[in-house]
C-alpha cells in the first residue's frame, strides 16, 4: 500500500490524534528554518540568537533577525490549511507547535499549544508591563529596538534557550493519551519537546514522522515520509476527494 494511503487510514482510524509541528512546516510559507543548509543558524548563530543572556546585553541581533522575518511575505502553507480542515472535521484533536509564527491559528486551528511562545505577546521583564504586539512589531520593522517606559528593552513572550518551555506538563498529558502522534517538519533535536513523541509511543500511540530529513526517533515510527510537505499535502488532498 502507498504510504500516503497508510497515512490517511491511520488518521481515519485514530480517536485522539496529536500533531506536533516544527520549523519545517513553515518553510513553504517563506520563513527559513533553523538547521537546514539554508537555515537561520547559518546567518544568526544558535548560541546567540535565542540566548537570553545575550539578548539582555544586546537585543540588536534578535530584533535584527525579527525584522528580517517580518519583511518576508509569509503565506499559510497547504499543510497548515490541511491541518485546520482536519481539526474542523474532527480528524485531529490537538496541535502542539515549536513555532512562534502563529500560522496554525491563522490557518484556522483552535486547539493549539505553542510551547515556545509566540510573537503575539511582548512584555518588560523589569516592570512586568505588557505591550501591544502590533505597536512593537511596527517599531521592529522600523529598525527600532522596543523600549519600555521604564527604559528596559521589551522582550517577546517566546522561549529562549535555557528558559522553560510552556505548557509542557499539559502537553505530556495530552501526548500520553493520544493514539496517533504525527510529527511534521521537526528534526526532534530540541529537548524537552522531542520527548513528547516518546511519551506517546510509550503509551501505545502510533508514531508518524513527516519530515524532509531523518530524525532521532525514526526507529520508533510506524510510518515515515521524507518529502516536501506541500507536495505531500497535494497528494493527501487528492486521496480525500
Ligand atoms: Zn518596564
Amino acid at each position: 500500500m502507498k504510504k500516503i494511503k497508510i497515512l490517511k487510514d491511520l488518521i481515519d482510524n485514530a480517536k485522539n490524534t496529536v500533531v506536533f509541528t516544527g520549523a519545517g512546516i513553515s518553510t513553504n510559507s517563506g520563513i527559513p528554518d533553523f538547521r537546514s543548509s539554508n537555515g537561520i543558524y547559518k546567518k544568526y548563530p544558535q548560541d546567540i540568537l535565542f540566548n537570553i543572556d545575550y539578548f539582555r546585553r544586546d537585543p540588536s541581533i534578535f530584533y535584527g533577525y525579527l525584522k528580517e522575518i517580518l519583511e518576508i511575505d509569509i503565506k499559510i502553507t497547504k499543510m497548515h490549511k490541511i491541518l485546520a480542515e482536519l481539526e474542523k472535521n474532527g480528524k485531529i484533536q490537538t496541535i502542539i507547535t515549536q513555532n512562534i509564527d502563529n500560522l496554525h491559528e491563522e490557518a484556522g486551528n483552535k486547539n493549539i499549544y505553542e510551547i515556545h511562545g509566540s510573537l503575539k505577546k511582548f512584555y518588560c521583564e523589569k516592570c512586568g508591563k505588557h505591550h501591544n504586539a502590533d505597536i512593537i512589531i511596527d517599531k521592529v520593522k522600523n529598525s527600532e529596538i522596543p523600549k519600555c517606559s521604564c527604559d528596559n528593552t521589551i522582550r517577546p513572550d517566546v522561549v529562549f534557550f535555557s528558559e522553560q518551555v510552556k505548557h509542557i506538563q499539559k502537553c505530556i498529558k495530552i501526548s500520553s493519551k493520544s493514539d496517533l502522534f504525527i510529527v511534521i517538519g521537526s528534526s526532534l533535536n530540541v529537548v524537552p519537546a522531542s520527548w513528547l513523541p516518546v511519551y506517546a509511543v510509550e503509551n501505545k500511540a502510533k508514531l508518524v514522522i513527516l519530515n524532509n530529513d531523518k530524525t532521532n526517533l525514526d526507529n520508533y515510527a510506524e510510518l515515515i515520509i521524507n518529502e516536501d510537505l506541500d507536495m505531500l499535502g497535494c497528494r493527501f488532498l487528492t486521496l480525500t476527494k
